[in-house]
């Protein structure tokens, strides 16, 4: 079941209760950011014949590419995680180009870490950031796998920490959303806290992991 809600003006949240995925409405096409698993069949739910559908993707983790179909023409995607996309034309995008849809003008922020090629999307003039999974309250934020780059994460977190004054609203793809741009300082503590080793862990049941406990945030996340 996915639940659809307008967050603001023409941007509307699809959530399947595990991830998220954004469609921003314009003119005469519509933009999507992200496209949930495949089983949730996000595209045939939203596209329509009579406007064009662009799609951009915040990194390549499965739950975040896995809907995209033979609909879609193109995607856009970081350089870096554009070899995960088998299945559709890629678009590779770089930091500071602009992907505009409607009254939304998003300058790409590229913030690796979770993955090499994560992005945010960022409007300036209405203070919204997409942060992906880079930035979340509660979480857990996957931090353990080869592609993961905790010191790229920790240095993007402080990219995004110095243009906080300018973010209203953090919109992320999982748990809660929206949430405010304080999240920045406090994830980037938690992780500052892990990789001094002072955060509490135990093994994460199921899973070749450790779940590390933030005071705003878990990690999951393996010494190497
Ligand atoms: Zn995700």
């Amino acid at each position: 079941m996915i639940e659809v809600k307008e967050l603001f003006e023409d941007i509307y949240a699809y959530d399947n209760g595990r991830v998220r995925a954004f469609l921003i409405k314009g003119e005469n096409e519509d933009l999507l950011i992200d496209t949930l698993f495949k089983e949730d069949k996000l595209i045939p739910m939203i596209k329509k014949e009579d406007r064009s559908l662009k799609v951009v993707l915040t990194h390549s983790d499965r739950d975040h590419i896995g809907g995209l179909d033979e609909e879609v023409k193109e995607c856009y995607i970081h350089l870096y995680d554009a070899a995960d996309i088998k299945t559709t034309k890629v678009i590779t995008i770089k930091e500071g180009d602009h992907i505009s849809c409607g009254r939304y003008d998003f300058i790409v922020i590229h913030i690796p870490g979770h993955t090499k090629g994560s992005i945010a999307l960022f409007d300036k003039e209405k203070g919204i950031l997409i942060s992906g999974d880079s930035i979340q309250k509660g979480g857990p934020i996957y931090m353990f796998g080869e592609h993961r780059d905790l010191d790229a994460y920790i240095a993007s977190l402080k990219k995004l920490k110095n243009i906080k004054n300018d973010i209203k609203v953090i919109l992320p793809s999982h748990h809660d959303c929206p949430i405010d741009p304080s999240y920045i300082e406090k994830d980037l503590e938690d992780i500052l806290a892990l990789k001094e080793g002072r955060l509490r862990h135990e093994k994460t049941p199921n899973m070749p992991c450790d779940t590390y406990h933030g005071t705003y945030v878990d990690y999951y996340y393996i010494e190497n």
